[in-house]
């Protein structure tokens, strides 16, 4: 049977807020494209590895979504869930349990992520735009955005490299 046996559901909230200097709070279906450049004009340095990587920030928490030598685990301050039993509750970056692209909420699967708070550090305009379109240029240089994209096949260790599978239409 096709399809998917289950329902699917699609976060509508995406606020961004500035919390103070080095920190903004973000719903779980913003956009880490969004993110990035919100972060950029306000000058916080950080998320600049985030930038092309396609998503919202509550799965970019679940697969601990990374680049570049950063990844979400770096970045997260506290994150905001519904548990099982639908409780709201709020954890530091520590009880995230963060791996390579893992999560407690890959674990944890009844667990949803609602908002995180992201850590940053204040940085030069002009150096995170550079990070930012030097991380861009290398992703088209590597990777033909414009098609679909069967996601990686392989875990990236020190000398092997991702491998994604792409279908020209
Ligand atoms: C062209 C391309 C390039 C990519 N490059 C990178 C890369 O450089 N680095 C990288 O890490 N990944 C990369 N990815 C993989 C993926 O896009 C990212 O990991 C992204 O962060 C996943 O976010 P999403 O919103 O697409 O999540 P989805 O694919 O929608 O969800 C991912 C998982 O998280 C779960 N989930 C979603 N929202 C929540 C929530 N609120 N609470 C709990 N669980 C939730 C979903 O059920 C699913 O199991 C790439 C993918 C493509 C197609």
């Amino acid at each position: 049977m096709d399809g998917i046996r289950g329902i699917t559901i699609k976060l509508d909230f995406k606020n961004i807020e500035i919390v103070d200097e080095i920190k903004i709070k973000a719903e779980a279906g913003a956009l880490l494209s969004k993110l990035s450049n919100i972060a950029l004009n306000n000058e916080l340095t950080g998320l600049e590895f985030a930038t092309g990587i396609p998503g919202a920030l509550g799965g970019a928490i679940r697969m601990n979504a990374g680049a570049y030598g950063m990844e979400m685990k770096d970045i997260i301050d506290k994150v905001t869930y519904l548990d099982e039993n639908l409780e709201i509750k709020t954890i530091g970056n520590e009880e995230n349990e963060f791996g390579y692209r893992i999560s407690r909420f890959a674990k944890n699967k009844k667990e949803i992520v609602i908002s995180a708070v992201l850590k940053l550090s204040k940085g030069n305009k002009e150096e995170i735009k550079l990070k930012m379109d030097e991380n861009m240029n290398s992703r088209k240089q590597k990777q033909p955005i414009d098609m679909p994209s069967a996601g990686s096949a392989f875990k990236r260790e020190n000398r092997f490299y991702n491998c994604r599978a792409y279908r020209q239409m």
